[in-house]
């Protein structure tokens, strides 16, 4: 096992069969092995530092109707809400006094905002912080519009592959959405220019070790600057809601082959794993995560753009919530710091 974290760690990318072998045969001890690697990697290139994304969550109204999901369409007990550009400004205006770098709008498939209306409020940001990141996660588009968002400022772009195996993806998704088009969507936002993350759930309904090794694969092909994962967390509102929560020590140990796989990657230590785990935010950068996404959504809308049960930090202002992540973060021997935290080149 310790050979097969040699490999990767030097560079060699493992076969399907050997990502299986390392993640049903993990140890305790094996965990500790890994994170020592991620940790060595990760500092190599970013040392001690841990970068700020400041959230803005500005609509939970979506087309979708993802299984697994809060803010699902057909979850009539969701109480919907948009922001106006104004708000949005507002929040950016808040977060940047407060350090942050980095602003990423996220919301749901919402049609209301046409392309044109994203265009002003991307520009809006553009103009009014030059000297900061804009990243959108906000589905699937086609790439004329990825380009307009591309050209009106927007440097970054999230959207997790959720699954790279299409089967799995059919069990998750309904059938009008599929993972070659969210794969193909990732490929389309690379081509165009953006800093792509992608990602998955560990431990979503019916997610086997081969499907994880198969993400691993995907993403070592995909090389996208960043990657982000959290376990699964059920609603009780969604079809899922019977079904348990992820693993936190398996999300932490692919979090560390992650960081073996990307070296220069950025990856989030989630919300998901603070709600998972009381820790699970410094336990995700000791294994190798180097970001952290504090919520920069106004309060009101904030409780309202619940994508899983008992969601933390829904009831803290951004203030205090970078204060707190900065505790947090300090006791870890880490540091945050006031930069766009850009994926540095391999
Ligand atoms: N609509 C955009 C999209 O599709 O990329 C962005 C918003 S979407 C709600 C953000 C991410 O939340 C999804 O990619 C999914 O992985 C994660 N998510 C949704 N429901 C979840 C759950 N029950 N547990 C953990 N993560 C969840």
């Amino acid at each position: 096992m310790k050979s097969l974290i040699d490999k990767l760690a030097a560079q060699h990318i493992l076969s399907h069969e050997e990502l299986v072998t390392l993640i049903t045969q993990r140890t305790p001890e094996i965990d500790e092995y890994l994170f020592a690697k991620a940790r060595a990697v990760r500092e190599k290139y970013y040392g001690k530092e841990v970068y700020l994304r400041g959230l803005i969550e500005f609509t939970n109204y979506c087309r979708n109707d993802c299984y697994y999901c809060g803010i699902r369409k057909s979850n009539l007990h969701a109480s919907r809400y948009r922001l106006t550009k104004e708000d949005i400004l507002s929040c950016c205006e808040n977060g940047y006094g407060l350090g942050f770098r980095t602003f990423v709008l996220q919301g749901g498939e919402d049609g209301t905002y046409s392309d044109a209306q994203m265009v002003d409020i991307i520009s809006a940001i553009r103009t009014h912080y030059p000297d900061c990141a804009i990243t959108l996660s906000i589905g699937e588009r086609s790439y004329e519009t990825y380009l307009s968002f591309f050209e009106a400022g927007a440097n970054r772009y999230l959207l997790r592959h959720e699954t790279a195996n299409s089967s799995h993806y059919g069990q998750l998704h309904p059938e009008k959405m599929s993972s070659e088009e969210r794969k193909k969507a990732l490929y389309d936002l690379k081509k165009i220019g953006f800093q792509v993350g992608s990602g998955f759930m560990v431990g979503s309904p019916f997610q086997r070790p081969e499907h994880l090794a198969e993400d691993l694969l995907f993403l070592a092909e995909l090389k996208p600057q960043m990657v982000g994962i959290g376990p699964f967390i059920p609603h009780h509102d969604t079809p899922f809601a019977g079904y348990p929560s992820g693993s936190v020590e398996l999300t932490l140990f692919i979090l560390g082959l992650l960081r073996l796989l990307l070296p220069a990657s950025l990856l989030p230590s989630t919300t998901a794993l603070g709600t998972a785990d009381p820790n699970g935010r410094e336990k995700g950068i000791l294994a190798g995560a180097n970001v952290l996404m504090p919520n920069l959504t106004p309060l009101e809308a904030r409780s309202k753009y619940i994508l899983y049960d008992n969601k933390i930090c829904t009831g803290d202002d951004a203030a205090t919530c970078k204060a707190c992540l900065e505790l947090r973060v300090n006791k870890t021997g880490y540091h945050i710091v006031q930069s766009r935290g850009d994926a540095k080149s391999e």
